[in-house]
């Protein structure tokens, strides 16, 4: 498969002209693609700084200027090996969102929840779990699908976010929380998916909840172009303004921002560790 590419002419969340090169590119994609038999995982550990990185002067969003534009093939045929292997510590990590929307106080019992990258369905597990929720799913891997799929037959679509696929999820109708974690910094273009979310998703004053790697943190400011974030499958690096630019531009209101503590496993143990990503509420006007 030869990867095509399509570019960035202004910041893909407020639209500034005023981008300049943060990073250049350090390895090629398509050596990636040769050497690794294209056998593709979204979270696989393919470190490094794949694109020129370019950062926005206005809202400081670091993105990735010329971009690959026809990965689905990867998204879709991806394995959940690799995914699989944190299970535990997913699960602290997806109890840890879900306990941070739980404390806002602005859902109700029996909410109705959309994970968009659903993956193998353990976040909407946790909501079942925590609020009795109904939830659906949009999940582009074919093999997480499957797994996302038991015990909510016709509830979890197979592809990517579009109109298209909320009209495949049986009984759906908009939602009383949308999630998309560790999503947004995959998406070519973050401004049109969340406007869709907000104009096809949402009922009026649902919520939206976002997690991401941020280049606000202390961690990236660190590490700079060897943070851990920087990898082939990530087109864009939020900071805190243009996270909250991204949101307010679609329409919601109240946006908060936190630190997402994620959780590893060493040995028998799962320790609690703060990697630099955030979560994000929004409330649809
Ligand atoms: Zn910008």
């Amino acid at each position: 498969m030869s990867i095509e590419y399509a570019e960035h002419t202004a910041c893909p969340v407020c639209q500034s002209l005023s981008i300049s090169l943060k990073f250049p590119a350090r390895r090629s994609l398509e050596e990636f693609v040769s050497t690794s038999g294209r056998k593709f995982s979204a979270s696989a550990a393919d470190f490094g700084i794949w694109y020129d990185l370019y950062e926005c002067e206005h809202c400081s969003h670091v993105f990735a200027q010329r971009y690959p534009s026809n990965l689905g093939e990867f998204y879709h045929n991806a394995d959940i090996a690799t995914y699989d292997r944190r299970r535990l510590g997913r699960q602290k990590d997806f109890a840890f969102i879900v306990e941070t929307i739980a404390r806002l106080g602005l859902l109700g019992n029996k909410p109705n929840v959309l994970g968009i990258g659903c993956s193998t369905g353990a976040l909407l597990a946790e909501f079942e779990r925590y609020f009795n929720a109904t939830t659906f799913g949009i999940e582009p891997s074919l093999q997480a699908a499957q797994v996302a799929i038991v015990n909510r037959e016709g509830r979890v679509a197979t592809g990517f976010f579009s109109q298209e696929t909320l009209f495949d999820l049986q009984g759906f109708e908009r939602a009383d929380i949308v999630c998309a974690t560790d999503v947004i910094e995959h998406v070519p273009d973050p401004s049109s998916f969340t406007r869709l979310i907000a104009r096809s998703a949402l009922r009026s004053n649902g919520l939206i909840c976002f997690a991401t790697p941020s280049v606000n943190s202390l961690s990236c400011r660190i590490m700079g172009p060897y943070w851990w974030s920087f990898r082939a499958m990530h087109l864009q690096y939020f900071s805190r303004k243009s996270l909250w630019t991204l949101l307010t531009q679609a329409g919601f209101k109240s946006v908060g921002i936190w630190p997402y503590v994620k959780h590893i496993e060493l040995n028998r143990f799962v320790v609690p560790v703060s990697v630099g990503d955030v979560i994000s509420v929004g409330v649809m006007t």
